[in-house]
This record gives C-alpha cells, structure tokens and sequence, in this order.
C-alpha cells in the first residue's frame, strides 16, 4: 500500500534540507541522532555543529573527561545521552579503532545505542536496507494500516516498505512526513500519503489506530517540578563546581524536601552523571 506512493520524489521536492543528510560520516550522524532523540531540529543544528568542532571523532571524544562532553551538552537536557555519548566513543575506539562499525549487530553492541539509533547509523551513514521507526513513522504506519499494531508488526510492515526502494531517502521522506503532517492532530491535505491512508480515507474518524499502537508515546510528562528539572539544575550548578551534601536540595529546588534530593541525586551517580565524594557531588572526571 505504502510502496504505491513515490515517497522518494516527493522527499526530492519537499524534504528538509538538514546539515546532517549531507554527511555520510557515521560518528556525524550518531551525534546527531542522540541529539535529536529529546531535542527540537531547530535546537540541535548549531549544537551539532559546535559538538563536532570540539568532538569530530570517536578517538578525540574518548580522549577527553567525561565531564567536558557533558559542559558541551549543556542546555540540550538529558544529559545522560552526554555520558553515553562518552562510553560510545570509548568502546568504538577500543573495540573498533576508532572507526565506527557498520553492521547492525556491532552498532546495537555500543553504549546508548539502542534499536532506533543503530538502525538510523546503519541507513543513513551506510545506506543500508534498514527502517528507523520513531514515534511519528509508528503513527503513519498505524494510520495508514487503519489498525493498531504490535512493535513486531510496525518493524516488519517499515522493514517491507525499504524492499526495492532508496533506503536513505524512504527513510528521511517518513521522517519529515511524520514531523509534518502525521502529528497526533494530523494534517492530512498535503501528506503524501493521503490517497492511501486507510484511517484518513474512512474520516479520520475516533478511535485513532495510533492510540496504543506499539512505538507511539504518550504526551510527555510535565516538566516542572518533576525530578527531571531537579537532576538538570543539579548537573547544570556541577558545572560551576562540586555541590555540598548540605547545599544539595538548595540547589536542586527542593529545599524543604531532602530526602527526595538525595534520591534523586543517587539517580545521577548511578547513570555516571555525577560522583559523589567526600561529602560533595561533582562531575565525573
Ligand atoms: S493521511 Fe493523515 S493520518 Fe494518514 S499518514 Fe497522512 S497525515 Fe497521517
């Protein structure tokens, strides 16, 4: 059904136009993708540009602190991507010599890389017969099969839509479909795929496929007041220098609450985060 529609040419015609599609370079295109998992395009494009500056390959990014690639992560959030960005540079130059594996297998091998971060390697740096399946391309599958599916049903109908087609182009085409048009208040009038949505061709009508179809997130959970911001304001006073056991739940914006400082703190060191000695939590060295 979704091979009926020349994703490619319209991809030609209407893609994005994004630094990291004219790179072919697999360590490029890692950042970008863990940069891109909880960050806005719009957010990432200089902050990928800046990070490659200082951290151009596997071997420079091992070579240096933890800590300096979490002070280059700064204001992106999620800073554990930093950390594992980190642990990924260390294995790729240990286990690999610093050059970037390129099967599947060796790229899900890696710290923090999980099925869609391998996949998106593997097709957009390799440009091999791969399907990346984010929370907007399970949407358009699910809408477009007029069903909810499992998580094995959405890899396999994304790994038959590649047979036969320009991997990297069908790939980046359902990206910026999804980004688009397919949003949980879809737009269906330009989407490409509107002669073939089943959902859209029946009206579109309650209950949405995408409703607990597998690969399709809920809304995020708020952000303030969530441990999440606590755990941010936390790594963003280590970078101006350790923070005492006494200052924590100051500095973590939950003064009168610290007991949940302190768990929340635990929840950074365990990640590799934050070290915490003598009394002081600081940034990893
Ligand atoms: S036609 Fe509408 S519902 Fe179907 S894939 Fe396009 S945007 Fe999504």
């Amino acid at each position: 059904m979704l091979d009926a529609v020349d994703l490619e040419g319209w991809f030609a015609d209407h893609g994005r136009d994004l630094p990291w599609r004219r790179t072919r370079d697999p360590w490029s295109i890692l950042v970008s993708e863990i940069m891109l998992q909880q960050t806005q395009v719009s957010r990432v494009i200089d902050r990928w540009h800046r990070f490659l500056d200082r951290f151009p390959t596997p071997a420079v990014t091992a070579g240096a602190p933890v800590a300096a690639v979490i002070d280059e992560w700064s204001g992106l959030g999620y800073n554990r991507r930093a950390v594992n960005l980190h642990r990924c540079a260390v294995a790729v130059t240990e286990r690999f010599g610093g050059t970037m594996p390129a099967t599947l297998d060796e790229l899900l091998s890696l710290p923090g890389v999980g099925a869609y971060t391998a996949r998106a390697v593997a097709v957009f740096a390799f440009e091999q017969d791969e399907a990346v399946v984010d929370t907007n391309v399970a949407r358009i599958l699910a809408r477009t099969a007029g069903r909810t599916m499992t998580r094995a049903e959405v890899q396999r109908l994304a790994d038959e839509c590649v047979v036969g087609r320009d991997p990297w182009a069908w790939n980046q085409a359902m990206l910026d479909v999804g980004a688009a048009y397919c949003r949980p208040d879809p737009d269906c009038g330009p989407c490409p795929f509107s002669p073939v949505c089943r959902w859209h061709l029946a009206g579109g009508h309650d209950p949405d496929p995408a409703d607990g179809s597998a690969g399709v997130s809920g809304r995020q959970s708020r952000f303030e007041g969530s441990d999440r911001q606590g755990r941010g304001r936390l790594v963003r006073a280590l970078r101006h220098g350790p923070v005492a056991d006494e200052d924590l739940a100051a500095v973590m914006g939950w003064a009168d609450d610290t007991s949940r400082a302190e768990r929340v703190a635990a929840t950074l060191v365990a990640d590799g985060l934050t070290v915490h000695v003598n009394g002081r939590y600081l940034l990893p060295s």
